[in-house]
């Protein structure tokens, strides 16, 4: 039986997020989606048509609360949950199993099932897998959750092993005990932090029938990056065909990582739990109502939304409901974050369908982590330590501890997930098959790197650091031209060379003081710095290019770089030469723009965030041995740009746009 009728409506670029439909017993879902929390049966504080209103679809509801109280019996009498609580849309309810979980000295496991005493009568009760579902059944609700058995996250392998081989033997129960029902049923993937588990955890239940899966078992321990890492090993491993379900997660950033991470449904307490406390989401960060700053503010609360308590009520008054922890500012604060995640959640679906989710990911990653952006929030701490910057930069720490330079104006951050000689490497030195190429013995012309956006001089650095490995043997001379208009970056980095550890050499100094290096120990390797426009500075190059590293700041924040016509006077700088160019971008319209400028495109590899990169190369080089390994976009991507919003860049004039369209379309690399 195909209880949901999952249907994937599009796939981003450069992610493995997904837009997504299916179909409950009470309406239709689109994903990716944010459930409210309703425990009791209620949203704390709001009401079911509010909700509605604001876009809720699906509600969650707490199956081991509702078992104690008010009973199966009253859902069997009054025709189940969705009358009972007057809501006309759906309900998932959860098993029980994290809240047994959550009652560690109350509570015993058997195979059997989770014995726990009633927190309200004291009476001993089997949560058995069959119990959890036949009161599922009673409640009603459009979709079931498998009992499983949740371990903190941070659990050794034998507890865990232990777990998932209870939850496994549950799941099956589960659905014998589910029957026919019309009601969905979803299993739940566990593993705390162990890979093989997880995997061996989604392939038990990948054999099942479920009508979807969801990751269970994060959010409890576990630090953010750890998090992260194993949703998307997890989400991989989740058939393509069924809705994915992250429980309890969790702030607007982690939904927007996770969803980034191929995941469709999330439900968290977060939004009524914070606003409980005064806390607000919005479009200018994190606001704390109880902050004297709002006192005699008429500002709305969010400028950028629209619902009921953003159109009605000032930051003042909202301010004084919290500082008198009135029930109305709960109530209000709590409609606004809910209409909040539901926005995001519209936001996220629609740059999917468009075939730009990453470019909201990278705009919307940049506030979601800040607090009020209009009034910050002053440490009160020992004096602030100035962070260190020159110019547009600053030094950015990852949370992993490694630094990299930021451009605060656009808020890009110079490789934000990867250290960036780690980047460098993977991204320009391994993709150029750099050693290989260096050791081609018999061609003993030098062969010139264009490195396009010196900034931190990462990728000048890998590319050195390659060739000092190599200059024993016989290798070919090095040329390194350095494009850039703004020292800054470098400089910076440079002055503060004990978090940037790779600058510790005698190039980058040569660079900053006189343009130019020549390695004392090899002859063959140099490093010339173009300074300038790259578009007005490329034509008067020393030499033509044969690798090009090309790692501008993104078309949003640097435009003129990523156009049609930068494109081809690059083409031009080749001068009828092979040539191979790498870049971070996956951007649809830089795609097609290299197309119809003459490059060939090639998939390149992940990256930090990315789960693809950019390889271009001139025809003179398709014959290249080097050029032969990569994978050239195929009829599958030109299907995509076909139906993408994006197709025609919006930088184009109207003119020019058949002829752009049938560059693309008449490409050779498409030709079968
Ligand atoms: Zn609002």
């Amino acid at each position: 039986m195909n209880r949901l009728n999952f249907r994937v409506d599009a796939r981003a670029t450069g992610s493995r997020a997904r837009a997504a439909r299916f179909r409950t017993l009470h309406n239709e879902v689109l994903t990716p989606l944010f459930m409210p929390v309703g425990t009791q049966a209620t949203v704390k504080a709001q009401l079911p048509q509010t909700l509605e209103d604001s876009g809720s679809q699906i509600l969650l509801a707490n199956t081991y609360h509702l078992l104690l109280r008010p009973g199966p019996e009253v859902f069997r009498r009054t025709g189940g949950i969705h009358g009972f609580m007057s809501w006309p849309k759906s309900v998932l309810t959860d098993s029980g199993g994290f809240q047994i979980f959550s009652l560690p000295h109350s509570r015993s496991m058997t195979e059997a099932g989770a014995v726990f005493q009633s927190y309200i009568d004291g009476r001993t009760i089997l949560l058995s897998p069959e119990l959890s579902i036949e009161t599922q059944l009673a409640i009603g609700s459009d979709i079931m959750m498998a009992l499983d058995q949740c371990v903190a996250s941070t659990s050794d392998e034998a507890t865990a092993r232990e777990a998932l081989e209870v939850t496994r033997r549950w799941a099956a129960r589960s659905l014998t005990a589910r029957g026919d029902s019309p009601q969905a049923l979803f299993g739940i993937v566990q593993g705390a932090l162990f890979k093989s588990l997880r995997r061996e955890s989604a392939q038990g239940l990948c054999e099942m029938d479920f009508d979807g899966m969801a990751i269970g078992g994060l959010a409890v321990g576990e630090t953010k990056t750890e998090r992260e890492e194993m949703c998307e090993y997890t989400a991989e491993l989740l058939p393509p065909d069924k809705p994915r379900y992250l429980m309890g997660v969790g702030t607007p950033l982690d939904i927007l990582e996770a969803v980034h991470r191929g995941v469709d449904m999330f439900d968290c307490i977060i939004p009524t739990q914070v606003a409980q406390r005064g806390g607000v989401f919005t479009s200018r960060g994190f606001l704390q109502m109880r902050r004297g700053v709002y006192k005699f503010s008429e500002e709305k609360l969010d400028p950028a939304c629209d619902c009921p308590t953003c159109t009605r009520y000032s930051r003042a008054y909202l301010h004084h409901l919290t500082k008198t922890k009135e029930t109305l500012g709960w109530q209000l604060l709590g409609k606004h974050n809910i209409h909040f995640y539901h926005q995001l959640m519209r936001e996220i679906r629609e740059s999917i369908m468009e075939d730009r989710f990453m470019e909201l990911y990278f705009d919307k990653r940049s506030f979601l982590q800040e607090d009020d952006l209009d009034n910050p929030v002053l440490d009160p701490g020992p004096k602030p330590v100035k962070r260190p910057a020159r110019g547009d930069y600053e030094i950015h720490t990852a949370r992993e501890g490694f630094a990299s330079i930021l451009h605060v104006p656009s808020g890009e951050i110079m490789h934000s997930r990867t250290p960036p000689m780690d980047e460098a490497r993977r991204l320009y030195i391994e993709q150029s098959f750099l050693a290989e190429r260096l050791q081609a013995g018999s061609n003993a012309d030098p062969l010139v790197i264009w490195d396009v956006g010196l900034g931190a001089a990462a990728n000048a650095m890998a590319a050195i650091r390659c060739y000092e490995k190599l200059a024993d043997g016989t290798v070919r001379p090095l040329r390194i031209i350095s494009f850039e208009n703004d020292l800054d970056s470098l400089q910076l980095a440079f002055e503060y060379n004990e978090r940037f550890p790779y600058l510790r050499h005698s190039g980058p100094s040569g660079i900053l003081k006189k343009g130019h290096w020549q390695s004392r120990e090899h002859a063959g390797l140099s490093w010339t710095l173009v300074r300038g426009n790259f578009q007005e500075s490329m034509a008067g190059a020393p030499a033509a290019p044969e690798v090009i590293f090309y790692d501008m700041f993104s078309g949003k924040t640097n435009g003129d770089q990523w156009t049609l016509d930068a494109f081809r006077r690059l083409r031009m700088a080749c001068a009828d030469r092979p040539a191979e160019l790498f870049t971070y971008t996956v951007s649809t319209a830089s795609r097609a723009a290299l197309l119809v400028a003459g490059f060939h495109v090639a998939k390149g590899r992940s990256t930090g965030d990315k789960v693809e990169t950019t390889i271009a190369f001139t025809p003179e080089a398709a014959a290249s041995p080097f050029a032969q390994r990569h994978e050239l976009l195929g009829s599958e991507w030109l299907g995509k740009w076909q139906r993408s919003a994006a197709r025609i860049p919006s930088w184009l004039p109207t003119a020019e746009q058949p002829a752009f369209e049938q560059g693309v379309l008449g490409h050779p690399q498409f030709s079968p």
